[in-house]
Parts: C-alpha cells; sequence; structure tokens
C-alpha cells in the first residue's frame, strides 16, 4: 500500500489525491484522506482506487493544511470502507503500512479496558493505544508513540495526525519505507518519492526506528524511538 502526509501552507486535498494516485502502483482495494485545518477534520473514505476516492468527494471542499492519504492493501479484515483508511480514535487520525502481528492479543486487551472498535484492522489497535496512552499518561501525541512502539510487534510505517492543527504530525519507521520530502510551502513525508509534487526540492530517507515530527511552520524534528534522543544533525532541521 501506500502512504503521504502533509503539513504547511497550502491546501492539503489536491496534494494527497495527487500523491495516492502516484503510488497505486504499490497495490490497492481502496483509499481514503483526512484532512485537517481551522474549521475541523474531514474523512473520507472509498473502496476501489483513488479515481472512486476523487467521485466520493465530489466538489465539497476539504478545507485544511494538513492531512493524510491511503491506498490499502488488506491484510486484517476485508475491502471495505468500514476497513479503509484513516482510522480514528478520539482526536487522533492514522494511516499505516504494514502489518501489526501481535494486534489480536492487543485488540482483546484493549477492549477488555472499554475500547469500542470501528473496523477489523491490525491499524486501529496502533491508534487505540497510542490514544489511550496519551490520554491516560498526560502525554504529547509523540512521546505516548514512544511509550507504546515497543508492544506493536511486526514491520510497518504510520503516520498519526491530531485533530488539533497545531499539533505536530507524526511519522514512524519501524520497517516499511518513508521519506520526508521539503518544499517552500511545506513538508511532505510519504511511501515514496513519486508521492511528491515537483516543487519537492531535497529528501531525506527514514531509518527503521525514526520517530519524525513535523509542525505546522515547517520546524521538523528526527528522534531515535528508543532513546528519544534526536538523530545526526544533518538529517534534521528547519524548513524555511
Ligand atoms: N494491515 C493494514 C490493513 O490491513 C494495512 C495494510 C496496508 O499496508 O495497506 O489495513
Amino acid at each position: 500500500c501506500g502512504i503521504v502526509g502533509y503539513t504547511g501552507k497550502k491546501s492539503a486535498l489536491p496534494f494527497l489525491l495527487d500523491g495516492l494516485e502516484q503510488l497505486e502502483y504499490r497495490g490497492y482495494d481502496s483509499a481514503g484522506v483526512a484532512v485537517v485545518g481551522e474549521g475541523g477534520a474531514a474523512v473520507v473514505r472509498s473502496v476501489g482506487a483513488t479515481k472512486e476516492l476523487r467521485e466520493r468527494i465530489g466538489d465539497r471542499e476539504l478545507r485544511g493544511t494538513s492531512g493524510l492519504g491511503h491506498t490499502r492493501w488488506a491484510t486484517h479484515g476485508v475491502p471495505s470502507e468500514k476497513n479503509a483508511h484513516p482510522h480514528a480514535a478520539g482526536p487522533l487520525l492514522i494511516v499505516h503500512n504494514g502489518i501489526v502481528e501481535n494486534s489480536r492479543s492487543l485488540r482483546e486487551e484493549l477492549e477488555a479496558r472499554g475500547e469500542v472498535f470501528a473496523s477489523d484492522t491490525d491499524t486501529e489497535t496502533i491508534v487505540r493505544l497510542v490514544n489511550r496512552t496519551m490520554e491516560e499518561g498526560g502525554l504529547s501525541l509523540a512521546d505516548a508513540v514512544r511509550s507504546v512502539i515497543h508492544r506493536l510487534e511486526g514491520s510497518y510505517s504510520f503516520l498519526i495526525l491530531h485533530r488539533d492543527p497545531e499539533v505536530p504530525l507524526v511519522a514512524v519507521h519501524r520497517g516499511a519505507p518513508l521519506v520526508v520530502g521539503l518544499c517552500d510551502h511545506g513538508v511532505f513525508v510519504a511511501s515514496d518519492v513519486t508521492a511528491f509534487p515537483s516543487e519537492v526540492r531535497s529528501t531525506v530517507f527514514l531509518e527503521p526506528d525514526d520517530l519524525l515530527t513535523v509542525e505546522p511552520s515547517g520546524l521538523f524534528g528526527i528522534r531515535c524511538l528508543a532513546s528519544g534522543r534526536e538523530r545526526a544533525a544533518e538529517r534534521i532541521g528547519r524548513n524555511r
């Protein structure tokens, strides 16, 4: 599957849809986007390709300068609208590439603690676990991700966006490729550079166990998931 995220100054939706089309070679059975802005968050999902997703959106204006996009290749749960990404828990929205191998036992644990799942995916266990941890521990989104990541077994990557547009976008590399694209109006992160528009002028390839945070201002940082330490200086920076 393919994932793409953007945070910056421009409207996110056109970039997300164009990016998803370029990621379709990775396989798809459904697609979805989430856009976050001052007016709140909007999520649209559809079975099929980005074309069907565009039709589903129609002429609705989904305003927002941050967003997530996903083309799914189902591993847990049949291809359907309810299993299409992004998935949500509380204020969090997630797109995910790969597999959480212990999702069944995590789901049982979370259900026993009162979580009600809306899909059959392994992906939803990630976002529910992170949201619980964030709420119960009074942690930031990035710190909540860091504190639970060791519990999520498998090879994957994901992006999480908060419905509050001021909270930094979080991206995690745990074995599935992710690359950051920098341009004058914002920061992209995607499964492959093919998802980036032509104005992207430099790229940073994330490595396993990288945690990327991107603020709406364009300031971004890459930390080690285990230690929380910042990665080498040449791999971090201010994007304008
Ligand atoms: N395991 C997730 C799912 O089944 C993500 C699959 C993918 O990489 O598209 O929804």
